[in-house]
């Protein structure tokens, strides 16, 4: 009886194990069968055994959370029972979880937990796995050439007992690595080995991440067929597995691709990606996403857009990288503990220039930030035409002035500035050279305001603001009739054929303490009304009043 419900559940386990990646639902289900009866029939070894099974089928499932749990569970259980076996695959599966959080210091200490009970009982199998896991750990620290060397060591074992797969993966990461260092052909190369291997399996997961390996090279070699026929093909196969983790790099890949192809299709990828993203709590492919897509709205000019999914990136940086320091730190020492690397045990500068130098990168990384989120926000809030100011950063800037000089008394004006019957302008001249009347405009009225430091912006078509601080009521109507004088003069043709009649202004001013008026719109409102009796004057007016 007991010896039936034992090889019942064995059966259901290596069925789930070998469906997990590709049907992990069902794989799930057939786990969790084989985890009640084992409970049922208290039997340990087997419940341990079953939540391994469930381990895999969550971990395929991209629910990571519910993967940890299970591995923890099953670890408790298999050292009660003392079985290393299970312990070593418990705690893989452990650092896996870990290394999807994007958690890799931790991922490491159970690594090293699991390589030290392999000291005591070898199993090179297993051994391989560990060692390609560490390998991982490193690769994602950035730290490339030990990652090589854990990724090696590995590689030589798997090939002396034949383990296939632990070979395939081992020259993907390899590969990755090379990869990330620039080094194309080297990478393709291992990539291509790799994809070999992987073929002669159906481990559509595996086959998929390294046909996005394969798409990247090829992207990067500009290769643009090849890299959309296996970016297409990996999308396909993890759609097909329901795989979220692994496709948020796949589509992240096919916006590089769209967007150098100008297809205009790459906001839809970034969506879905980002939504994996927080679907599956990967902080760093999250990160990653508003990265690109923050770059991918400064290409189309969209500082506005840029700035916030910068700013998203940022936060989400921030986030992971409060503890980095702390985390490597703590990563150097599970080394030292665990490693017995004796090269490295009582070499205690070694570690110190390594702290030393990994603050400095964080120093660097985030002068780095500070300075591309400077470009960004002023670019956020300039005139793409005339590079003056914009809208948004006059408004900000006269609420900015306004609360500061709350309930004080500090005279100002403010004047809209309106190019007088520019449509008919445009009609002659066609809107290219209204572009560039703009731009003259805006460069005459800038000389002005250079030299007494005022605020000057497009307030958008043809209209323009500006603000003059600490201003009597006479210096204001100079001022007003000043930038009237001064467009006029510049003797812009205003039709195509010569005639004396040259391209004017109106200008609409409000002078008066700031604590006079109620709020900033009263201030624009009032100035816009002179601004409207200057038109029905008869243009080519200034006219600034000093009563509310
Ligand atoms: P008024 O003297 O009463 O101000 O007449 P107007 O023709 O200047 O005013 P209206 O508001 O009727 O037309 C403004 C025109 O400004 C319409 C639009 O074609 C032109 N315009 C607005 N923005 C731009 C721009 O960025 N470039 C060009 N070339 N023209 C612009
Ligand atoms: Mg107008
Ligand atoms: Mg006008």
């Amino acid at each position: 009886m007991k010896s039936h419900i034992q090889t019942k559940i064995k059966e259901l386990l290596s069925e789930s194990k070998r469906i997990s990646l590709t049907y992990p639902t069902m794989a799930y289900e057939l786990s969790k069968e084989a985890y009640d009866l084992a409970k049922e029939h208290h039997f340990k070894e087997e419940e341990a055994n079953a939540l391994i099974g469930l381990s895999f089928a969550y971990r395929a499932k991209s629910e990571i959370n519910d993967m940890l749990q299970c591995s923890y569970d099953a670890l408790e259980l298999y050292d009660e029972l003392q079985i290393f076996e299970g312990q070593i695959k418990a705690l893989n599966l452990i650092s896996i979880a870990y290394f999807y959080d994007s958690e890799y210091e931790q991922s490491l200490r159970y690594l090293v937990k699991a390589r030290t009970i392999l000291e005591q009982h070898p199993d090179q199998y297993m051994l391989s796995c560990v060692l390609n896991n560490i390998g991982e750990a490193f690769r994602e620290s950035m730290r490339y050439e030990k990652a090589l060397d854990y990724y090696n060591q590995g590689l030589s074992i798997s090939r002396e007992i034949n383990a296939d797969r632990n070979i395939a993966s081992l020259l993907g990461n390899i590969g990755e690595v090379y990869y990330l260092q620039d080094k194309l052909d080297e990478a393709l190369e291992y990539f291509d080995q790799s994809y070999q291997l992987i073929l002669k399996d159906d481990d559509i997961i595996t086959l998929a991440e390294t046909e996005n390996k394969l798409g990247k090279v090829y992207l990067s070699k500009k290769d643009t067929q090849l890299a959309e026929e296996y970016f297409y093909s990996a999308l396909r196969r993890l759609e097909s597995v329901d795989n979220k983790y692994y496709s948020i790099d796949v589509l992240l890949n096919i916006t590089q691709l769209e967007t150098v192809r100008a297809r205009n299709v790459s906001l839809y990828y970034f969506d879905l990606a980002i939504q994996y993203a927080e679907d599956t709590n990967a902080k760093k492919k999250l990160c990653k996403a508003y990265e690109l897509m923050a770059e991918y709205y400064e290409g189309n000019s969209d500082y506005q857009n840029a700035l916030g999914c910068f700013k998203r990136y940022h936060h989400i940086e921030k986030e992971i990288s409060v503890s980095v320091i702390g985390n490597r730190f703590t990563a150097m020492k599970i080394e030292l503990d665990h490693l017995n690397d004796n090269r490295e045990v009582n070499n205690s500068e070694v570690i110190n220039t390594r702290l030393e130098l990994e603050i400095e990168r964080q120093k660097n990384e985030l002068v780095k930030i500070h300075r591309i989120n400077e470009v960004l926000e002023k670019k956020a809030y300039e005139d793409e035409l005339t590079g003056i100011p914009n809208r948004r950063y006059i408004n900000k800037e006269l609420m900015r002035i306004w609360e500061k000089a709350a309930g004080q008394d500090l005279p100002i004006a403010l004047f809209i500035l309106d190019i007088d019957n520019f449509k008919k302008y445009n009609d002659n001249w066609g809107h290219v050279i209204g572009d560039q009347c703009l731009q003259k405009v805006a460069g005459c009225i800038k000389k002005i305001q250079m030299q007494r430091n005022d605020v000057f912006g497009r307030y958008g078509g043809e209209e323009f603001i500006y603000l003059a601080l600490n201003i009597n009521y006479n210096e204001a109507i100079e001022i007003g009739e000043l930038f009237r004088s001064q467009v006029e003069e510049m003797s812009i043709s205003f039709e195509e054929k010569e005639t004396n009649q040259h391209l004017t202004i109106s200008v609409g001013g409000v002078w008066g303490n700031l604590s006079d008026f109620t709020n900033v719109d009263e201030l624009i409102q009032n100035a816009d009304r002179q601004l409207y009796k200057a038109k029905a004057l008869s243009r080519n007016k200034a006219i600034v009043s000093k009563d509310l």
